[in-house]
């Protein structure tokens, strides 16, 4: 019989704990970790990986980035909860530091993602009722076909995918959903007078990583703005120099006119997610309209303004383009007939696997893992390639003998 400290040190045991006291609401990787440190992370038994999904690109900057643990360990110790019912002296600060740093007039904070996508689109209604002229009730949202912006019941009421939504109804109406990088479709969409808005990831990151065509967000920035319709960026994936940018729309010189963030916009601290928006949008939600407990409480402010400070410091944005680069075309050098596939911008990749069984990409992953590099599949035949954008050259060859040597378990 193990002891104690022996079954504590096994991943199993801590997989079982999950497994029995946990909702089964994930399917993991089967990898226990409890260390991470820059691109890569250890497990319970002590093994290296690197990490190539970087928490759906939470940790662009990097797995317990020391000015982030210092900021967080800093304020921890200061003030961390207000409520809203008081103010801080970090939130004013934090408010102009975002505001400057994307050319927004106003900043409304939360705290997950999808809370700032649903904020998004209470604003949107309330701009296209108060400012738009819509009659009551009436809103309606343009979104794609695809898309992926979260969990609650509204948002999952405009996704298609049937496990987000199946047995979760009755749905909330309003949106009407489109082809992605579909200009026609989208033209068509907008000649109802009742639509506020068109929300739309720059690269559908879950679908799997699905670029758009050259030109899409341009275009449909200029379909939004001809119809009177705010055009809604959600970058919490995409956003945040992930895409070699410091936003995806900046590849078209887009500038959303609600831009939403999240994910490493706390660099993988704490949740923190914000909306931005010019005055005309954004002062159309008056005291006790909107709000949260924690949304913009001090220590993700304080967090969040050191996450953004390392993207720009340490030039992440450039590095994802350079590091981006050397990984298709590296991946494409492997001339796997194993890969359909390559695409991506920046650190946002993925690969399709072509094979006879359908569980070769999973396959593929767990032997990945063995061989020291943590990457999960999304629909199946899809595999997303997003390290945290604090990656090396040399790391990234490492990572891409990896790969190469891993496909052999496909032969
Ligand atoms: C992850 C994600 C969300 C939801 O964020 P949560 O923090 O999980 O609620 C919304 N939109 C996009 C594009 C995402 O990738």
């Amino acid at each position: 019989m193990q002891t104690t400290i022996d079954m504590a040190s096994t991943s199993q045991y801590y997989t079982d704990l999950e497994e029995k006291y946990g909702a089964h609401n994930y399917h993991p990787l089967p990898v226990v970790l409890k260390k991470g440190k820059g691109v890569h992370v250890w497990d319970v038994e002590g093994k290296q990986y690197y990490d190539f999904l970087s928490a759906y690109s939470a940790v662009n900057q990097g797995h317990c980035h020391p000015a982030l643990v210092q900021a967080m360990i800093d304020q921890a110790q200061e003030l961390t909860l207000t409520s809203r019912a008081f103010q801080s002296n970090l939130l004013g600060e934090f408010a102009k530091y975002i505001t400057d740093y994307f050319g927004y007039d106003k900043v409304l904070p939360m705290n997950s993602g999808v809370e700032a996508v649903e904020t998004a689109i209470k604003l949107c209604r309330k701009w296209g009722y108060e400012v738009k002229g819509i009659e009551e009730n009436k809103a309606i949202i343009v979104v794609c076909n695809g898309n992926f912006h979260g969990r609650t019941i509204s948002v999952i009421s405009f996704s298609n995918d049937s496990g987000a939504k199946k047995n979760f109804g009755p749905y909330t109406p309003g949106f009407i959903s489109i082809p992605y990088s579909d200009t026609a479709a989208l033209a068509e969409a907008l000649t109802n007078k009742n639509v506020a808005g068109f929300l739309v990831e720059p690269i559908q990151g879950e679908a799997g990583v699905l670029v758009p065509d050259e030109g899409y967000l341009s275009a449909a920035k200029k379909l939004c703005e001809e119809a009177n319709v705010l055009f809604m960026g959600d970058e919490i994936q995409a956003g945040l120099c992930r895409t070699g940018k410091m936003l995806a729309c900046d590849h078209e010189n887009v500038r959303p006119d609600i831009l939403i963030l999240g994910k490493a916009l706390s660099g993988g601290m704490l949740p923190v997610s914000a909306v931005l928006a010019d005055d005309e949008i954004m002062m159309t939600i008056k005291p006790g309209e909107h709000g949260s407990t924690y949304g913009g409480n001090p220590l993700a402010c304080k967090v969040s303004m050191a996450a953004l400070q390392i993207l720009k410091d340490e030039k992440l944005a450039d590095n994802a383009a350079t590091l981006g680069a050397l990984l298709r075309s590296e991946l494409a050098a492997l001339q796997s007939k194993h890969i359909s596939v390559i695409r991506g911008k920046g650190l946002l990749n993925a690969i399709i696997i072509q094979h006879a069984n359908k569980e070769a990409a999973w396959d593929l992953c767990m032997e990945m893992k063995k061989n020291g590099l943590l990457a999960k599949p999304t629909h199946g035949d899809r595999i997303r390639f997003a390290p945290p954008l604090v990656i090396n050259k040399e790391q990234m060859l490492e990572c891409v003998a990896i790969i190469g040597k891993s496909l052999s378990i496909l032969d």
